[in-house]
């Protein structure tokens, strides 16, 4: 020891100026010599990018950032760090328990465990809660220990616990560590946080079964999910947020605005049926879609729900991704293959058949061929929830065949068409991720090396010269071709994946796609996939828990309710309605013998943009009684001016 405290290492803080430290210090300290403040907040240290506990002797040069509660890091190790404050809690309460794993995850974290036939009510979570807080008032150290697999060995067969000998057989030598907090020790390779005193205000938020490593053949486990802060005041806020999250859950507000259903039972899991309102809002949406595409010189198409093996044979589809798909419809066979029809995972290949339909010259390109084409994928059930994963979604596709030097402008006008339509939905954040090859093995990609760099050099251009903050991740393209990836972040703050547009090299060549140059010579298009809103399904979800059911006025199922006060009304009423609807507006009218009142507030909540009320005055005088559901009564108007003021707003629209 005496050794290596003479030596003085070199710590480069994040703003890149440097301290000396003696060989050994810890982050703790190194946090303390940048400021008490720090010292408090700090949670974990990154030393040369791995994320270590604080504690831990620094004994080389080193690059290092002290992670507090706002670093991403920080929080993982928080919320690692309560899963096993979760488990100490766990031993004192059911002796019997068998820990497996307790990893974080985005929202807070879970562990996974063995509870035999004990099942856990809100009631028990609610003591497991009083036994962490207890716990961590103790303000317990998270201490580590480095053991040999023998002894790891020898305390998980004294525990009875075979899942974490399961986990020690994976684990070499002089890489297994032990934590220890209180009474309760685990096996881990950490970081932690340094006591459990941090952690003020845990919440445990639900149970859901699991299987050990995920595999049905397994055991069913009990996966306990939680999240903790450092105060009091952020559990508040998290759970004030996610009860509005809650209101605005798009599977919620579905059933309450009779916009679509499922019956899993019946038709099946993840096959949303559209109601008349849904239906309408979905083709309100695709007509605007449609149209504006149509401007930027898409062609519409319109393709069959199945196609043969063959066809898919040649696209690679079948069988390599059999998994995802529903089973082939076989017919029988030929030269000892399967012979049939495939119900359609993805639009493609009947889009490329379309291309070769024809000859194509230089002068053609690009070629846009456009399809709110369904398709059909067999996602696991467990995956399923809503619209935003489902097992038959409407794309909204188009397939681009270009030259290599038309990929960057393709782009643009892709991403420009996509900001677009969220500007008009009032989608405020967005980003987009480019994923490029993985520079250390390119040999899995087809297409040329060139063709690559410059597509990739294309896309970072093309979002350069857009609104869009985009970021880079090496290694995530697809072995076909570079893309980007749009994410939204809604209302509340949480962030949302929708489509891509995708370069394809491969297809072209499986299916021997060719155009003639200047010079006459037979030329290789390059295919473009993209489906910028992933799906109807998925963008229509995503838009209600957005806008929390408020469509704007365009694009509102029900547009107007009139709400006559009496009987003898409505035959003005109709009236009315007929007036709007020769100017295309969607109108209904109420006719329950509710009274007025009741009638509002039922129109409040089907989010009806507009309301307008009529008895005896208004007929007498051709007038309307004006609410509207963002800000209560305007006024009593004539028809023809209610039409006048807020007509625009019915227009469908994205400028
Ligand atoms: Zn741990
Ligand atoms: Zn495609």
């Amino acid at each position: 020891m005496a050794e290596i405290q003479e030596q003085t290492i070199e710590i480069t803080l994040p703003d890149g100026s440097t301290q000396d430290h003696a060989a050994g210090t810890t982050g703790r300290e190194v946090a303390e010599s940048i400021g008490p403040g720090l010292a408090r907040d700090a949670l974990a240290i990154k030393v040369n990018g791995e994320v270590r506990d604080l504690g831990r002797p620094i004994t080389e040069d080193a690059e290092i950032a002290i992670l507090t509660w706002d670093d991403e890091e920080g929080k993982e190790t928080f919320w690692h760090s309560s899963a096993h404050l979760m488990a100490e809690a766990l031993q004192e309460l059911y002796p019997d328990v068998k820990f497996t794993i307790g990893p974080p995850i985005d929202q807070g974290f879970y562990y996974d465990v063995d509870l035999g036939d004990q099942s856990l009510s809100a009631d028990e979570l609610e003591e497991i809660e009083e036994k962490m807080l207890e716990l961590a008032r103790r303000d317990a150290e998270y201490k580590r220990h480095e053991v040999s697999k023998e002894d790891a060995v020898r305390f998980y067969e004294e525990e009875d616990n075979a899942y974490k000998l399961e986990l020690i057989e994976d684990l070499e030598e002089g890489e297994i560590s032990f934590y220890e907090q209180g009474d309760f020790t685990d096996l881990c390779r950490g970081p932690h946080i340094p006591s459990t005193g941090r952690i003020k205000a845990p919440k445990l938020l639900s149970v859901a079964g699991a299987y050990w490593r995920g595999d049905e053949s397994n055991p069913q486990l009990t996966r306990i999910y939680g999240i903790s802060f450092p105060k009091q005041k952020l559990l508040e806020d998290f759970l004030e947020r996610r009860r509005k999250a809650k209101e605005r859950d798009h599977r919620k507000l579905g059933k309450e605005l009779d916009l679509f259903t499922f019956d899993t039972e019946k038709v099946g899991p993840g096959l949303p049926m559209w109601l008349p309102k849904g239906t309408t809002l979905r083709e309100t949406l695709r007509t605007v879609l449609q149209e504006e595409q149509i401007k930027q010189g898409y062609k519409p198409v319109c393709t069959p729900h199945i196609g043969r093996l063959d066809l898919y044979r040649t696209s690679g589809h079948y069988p390599h991704y059999e998994e995802d798909q529903f089973p082939p419809m076989v017919t029988g066979e030929a030269d000892g293959e399967e012979e049939g029809y495939l119900l359609k995972p993805m639009n493609c290949p009947h889009h490329v058949m379309l291309y070769k339909n024809d000859h194509h010259s230089y002068r053609d390109l690009p070629v846009r061929l456009s399809e709110f084409g369904t398709v059909y994928r067999q996602e696991q059930t467990g995956e399923l929830g809503g619209l935003t994963r489902v097992r038959g979604f409407t794309q909204d596709d188009a397939h681009i065949f270009c030259t290599p030097e038309q990929v960057k402008a393709e782009f643009k006008e892709v991403i420009d068409l996509t900001l677009k339509v969220l500007d008009a939905l009032d989608f405020e954040e967005f980003e987009a991720q480019i994923s490029l090859r993985d520079p250390e093995d390119t040999e899995k990609y087809v297409g040329r090396d060139e063709l690559w760099d410059q597509a990739e050099q294309d896309i970072r251009d093309a979002v350069a010269e857009t609104d869009l903050d985009a970021y880079e991740e090496p290694g995530e393209a697809a072995f076909y071709g570079p893309k980007l990836d749009f994410m939204v972040e809604d209302a509340l703050g949480r962030a949302w994946q929708l489509g891509t547009i995708q370069v394809d090299y491969n297809l072209p060549e499986r299916f021997d796609l060719t155009y003639v140059d200047q010079n006459d010579e037979r030329k290789r298009p390059v295919m473009i996939h993209r489906a910028p809103f992933g799906s109807l399904e998925r963008f229509i979800g995503v838009l209600i828990e957005h806008c929390g059911g408020n469509f704007p006025t365009w694009l509102a199922p029900t547009q107007v309710q009139i709400i006559p006060v009496g009987d003898d009304f409505v035959d003005y009423a109709e009236t009315v309605a007929a007036r709007l609807r020769t100017e295309d507006v969607r109108v209904e009218i109420d006719t329950s013998d509710e009274t007025v009142g009741y009638k509002i507030r039922n129109a409040e909540t089907q989010k009806i943009p507009y309301m307008l009320v009529v008895g005896g005055d208004e007929e007498e005088a051709g007038t309307v009684s004006v609410r509207s559901h963002a800000d209560g009564p305007q006024g009593t108007v004539s028809v023809d001016a209610f039409l006048d003021r807020i007509g625009p707003e019915f227009e469908p629209s994205l400028d």
